[in-house]
């Protein structure tokens, strides 16, 4: 990176510029930025990274982030725990709690099977998924990774891994485009998704 004035500010930016979605331009501003931000503020902003980092783990049964043990979904008695809903990132949860629809549990893998960038299937969560069906607790098993290439993928090999374990797996309906991503789904969309669900 061009210097920018002066060592820490470019050493900032750097730090910056490392995070998804900064490019080198917004880095530096945002290094001016906080070189500009009383210290209280600097230090309450260092402070809560540094907490996110240490107290924030994944979920001993889902592998959602959780300060706790085991996350909020799971520990619900209220929510179906016959049906998990597996997802890519702990980010697609909060796309289905939107819809104050779906009643069931989650499952995140933290990633897809991306053989291009050397993500195979143990670099995901999915011999948990594994291990909570064999439980033998799980009814239905919702494959919500989004509709691109890896999401595909992914929900087909895990789809023929659980197959065998004698448990329902179904596909969102994807009116989404796709490539769309969950995210960025409005709740009747999903909804939609979620309802015309179909069995792979
Ligand atoms: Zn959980």
């Amino acid at each position: 990176m061009a210097d920018i004035g002066a060592l820490p500010l470019t050493v900032l930016s750097e730090q910056f510029a490392k995070l998804p979605g900064i490019g080198m331009k917004s880095a530096q501003r945002l290094a001016y930025h906080v070189v500009e931000m009383p210290e209280e503020e600097v230090r309450a902003f260092a402070q809560a990274i540094l907490d996110a980092k240490r107290r924030i783990h994944t979920c001993r049964i889902c592998r959602n982030f959780t300060e706790n043990e085991i996350c909020r979904f799971c520990e619900d008695a209220k929510r179906d725990h016959g049906t998990v809903c597996v997802v890519e990132t702990p980010k697609d949860i909060t796309a289905f709690e939107r819809t104050k629809e779906y009643k069931g549990v989650y499952h995140v893998l933290h990633g897809l099977i991306s053989p291009i960038d050397g993500i195979g299937p143990d670099k995901l969560t999915i011999k948990d998924l594994l291990a909570r069906v064999n439980s033998g607790d799980v009814e239905e098993v919702i494959m919500a990774t989004n509709p691109t290439v890896e999401g595909e993928a992914t929900a087909m090999y895990i789809s023929k891994l659980l197959k065998p374990l004698g448990v329902k797996v179904t596909r969102l309906a994807f009116g989404l485009p796709i490539g769309g991503i969950l995210e960025y789904a409005d709740e009747i969309t999903l909804f939609k998704a979620l309802e015309n669900r179909s069995e792979i």
